[in-house]
């Protein structure tokens, strides 16, 4: 399968707002796809703009006309408001969805949409505006009530910023106050980094956003990073749509994130999720959007971070949980019709139908080799399908990722019952995720599927950058794998229950549905540490799950079920060393117990 999901999980429908609409998507990638997506949905005529390097992307064919803009540089093409309006005016667009990034949260570009007479799928210009600025941003947020970080955003003389980091205690943080993405942003230590970190913020923001505008703020040593997602419409109307967890980041940019936010007490939510109310009552904010705190695990406090003004990068989560379409609701509420989801819409949602949902941010970058961008050609790609699956990409089979462009390829999204149930599957996932001719962070997340502080929901920001990476993949490839010959034959005659990670799942399920004996057993196939046993006798597992690791040679080896089977004894236990051929676990299936139907993924 090489293409994106069909459609969110949308159990509540958002009717059409115009079947005369005519959406222009003003962005590239997964997000131009995904609000193709609805507009196909509802039957309605979208537009692709398109740069040179992307005049065979799947956004451009997937759109029903499209508009090329310019060349690669990007202040000529998808940053350039002429060339934008131009395509507008040329295809009789109505509505101007900007995504993420790129202009969406640009005061200057909201004002032309909406000076040319079109429809602007996102808050009034004056929104973007007030909480486009972290110094403006901070004091609206005050007024309405709303805690924000002790810090300082009352002038930009580089006296008196370093005379309020004294006062407010260090570390402290310097943010770029146009910033977005994680840009601009530097920590002090002490008063004698204070100058480094204030350049280095300065002249990566004016980079990066041409405003060089700071402000410092009392750094969060264990903090969280929780957000609101929030809807208003254009007759008063406003409620939230729940919290969402993002505090696995590299960098101030969001790895993974998770919908709801687990971990957090039920009066710090219900505080937050008003506050956040508040804020878009209190600014008359008439689109989706997004309010970000951090929350101190250690006090249980919680402060306004910002509010992002636009459809978020993982919107999708809180989509699987509350069925709604938000990319729907936003294009609704832009042409004027009120919001028909009731406040408690969350809360009713997840109690009819408990729901946690994670994304996994997939990325053209070597996560072993200092997360280095990557470029490349998709050779082939095969995508995990099942209905708790969803893939929102910007790449098929044959995409050139060029390096104009970020490097997020795709969102790995799997929703379940319960947040253990929804890292299984993702860990499941994850392994029938393929993608050959160019180097990606899966494996990546396959690890970071396995560190304790994500099993157990305890993450801060900080958790990526405290934990030491290993050197190279900890998961074993057969093709390549020094210990092919050797796991080959160790595990014979039981190969067909257990076998390392395999390159393909095809030879796992196969094999797994040749054979299964009773008393069928995975013995160790090097010496080893067992590091961690994932699963409880009487568990049925699935084909691809991940039954226990070894650590050996300083690597983590996880070793997966080659088919559903059932655990009958677990003989070993987690600390042990344990011996080439040593009985692991021992299985209760039977021939009749395999399910050859179809996959289990
Ligand atoms: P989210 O909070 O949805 O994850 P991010 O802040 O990480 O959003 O930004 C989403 C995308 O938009 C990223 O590709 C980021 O680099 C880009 N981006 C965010 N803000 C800006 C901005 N002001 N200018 C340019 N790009 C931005
Ligand atoms: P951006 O506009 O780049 O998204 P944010 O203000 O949202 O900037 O900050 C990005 C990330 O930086 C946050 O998610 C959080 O991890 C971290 N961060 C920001 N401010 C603080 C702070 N005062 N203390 C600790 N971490 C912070
Ligand atoms: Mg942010």
């Amino acid at each position: 399968m090489t293409t994106n999901s069909a459609t969110p999980s949308n159990t509540t429908s958002i009717p059409c707002p115009d079947p005369d609409m005519v959406v222009l998507v003003a962005n590239r990638g997964e997000i131009a796809r995904r609000v193709i997506r609805t507009c196909a949905a509802w039957g309605v005529k979208s537009v692709a703009v398109y740069a040179d390097p992307d005049e065979h992307a799947p956004h451009v064919t997937e759109a029903t006309a499209s508009e090329h803009i310019g060349p690669a540089a990007l202040a000529d093409s998808y940053l350039s408001i002429p060339a934008i309006l131009d395509a507008a005016k040329r295809s009789g667009a109505t509505h101007i969805h900007p995504g993420y990034g790129f202009l969406s949260e640009r005061t200057d570009f909201a004002e032309a949409v909406v000076a040319a007479g079109l429809t602007w799928a996102g808050p009034t210009p004056a929104s973007v505006a007030s909480m486009g600025s972290k110094i403006e941003a901070r004091k609206v947020a005050e007024r309405a009530g709303v805690p924000v970080i002790p810090g300082f955003n009352d002038s930009q003389d580089p006296d008196a910023l370093a005379a309020a980091a004294d006062r407010i205690g260090y570390p402290i943080l310097v943010k770029a106050s146009a910033g977005g993405g994680g840009k601009g942003i530097r920590i002090a230590h002490s008063p004698d980094e204070f100058d480094t970190a204030l350049t280095d913020a300065r002249t990566e923001a004016m980079r990066s956003f041409g405003n060089d505008d700071v402000i410092v703020e009392r750094y969060i040593t264990r903090p969280r990073h929780i957000e609101v997602q929030v809807v208003g419409d254009k007759h008063g109307a406003a409620i939230d749509l729940g919290t969402r967890e993002c505090s696995v980041q590299r960098r101030y940019q969001k790895v993974v994130e998770e919908a709801p936010a687990s971990n957090l007490d039920p009066e710090t939510e219900a505080s937050m999720r008003a506050a956040a109310v508040a804020l878009t009552t209190r600014i008359g904010y008439d689109s989706v959007g997004t309010v970000e705190f951090i929350v101190d695990a250690a006090s249980h406090e919680f402060f306004f971070l910002e509010m992002n003004t636009r459809i978020q990068v993982e919107h999708t989560v809180t989509e699987q949980v509350t069925g709604v379409d938000l990319i729907a609701v936003q294009l609704s509420v832009a042409t004027g019709e009120p919001l028909t989801l009731s406040p408690d819409h969350f809360d009713t949602a997840l109690a009819t139908s408990p729901a946690h949902s994670i994304e996994a941010r997939i990325t053209a970058e070597d996560p072993w080799g200092g997360h280095m961008p990557q470029t490349g050609l998709v050779t082939t790609l095969q995508v995990p399908d099942g209905d708790d699956v969803r893939w929102d990409a910007a790449i098929v089979e044959g995409s050139e990722i060029s390096p104009f462009y970020d490097s997020v390829i795709g969102k790995l999204i799997v929703t379940a019952g319960s947040r253990p149930d929804a890292i299984a599957a993702l860990e499941t996932a994850l392994q029938s995720l393929s993608i050959d001719g160019l180097t990606t962070n899966v494996d990546f997340h396959r690890w970071l599927l396995l560190q304790p502080e994500m099993r157990l929901g305890d993450m801060t920001t900080r958790f990526l950058d405290e934990t030491p990476l290993p050197r190279s993949t900890p998961f074993v490839d057969m093709a390549h794998s020094p210990w092919q010959t050797l796991s080959a034959r160790r595990l014979t005659p039981h190969r067909s229950e257990l076998a390392f990670d395999s390159p393909s799942r095809d030879d796992r399920w196969h094999g797994s549905a040749r054979t299964g004996d009773a008393g069928s057993h995975i013995e160790s196939p090097f010496p080893g540490l067992i590091t961690e046993i994932l699963v409880d006798v009487g568990d049925s597992v699935a084909a691809g799950q991940t039954l226990l690791t070894i650590e050996a040679m300083k690597m983590l080896h996880p070793l997966t079920a080659a088919g559903p089977t059932t655990i009958a004894s677990i003989d070993v236990s987690a600390g042990q060393q344990v011996e080439t051929g040593d009985t692991l676990i021992t299985f209760t299936q039977t021939p009749s117990d395999i399910d050859t139907t179809g996959s289990a993924q």
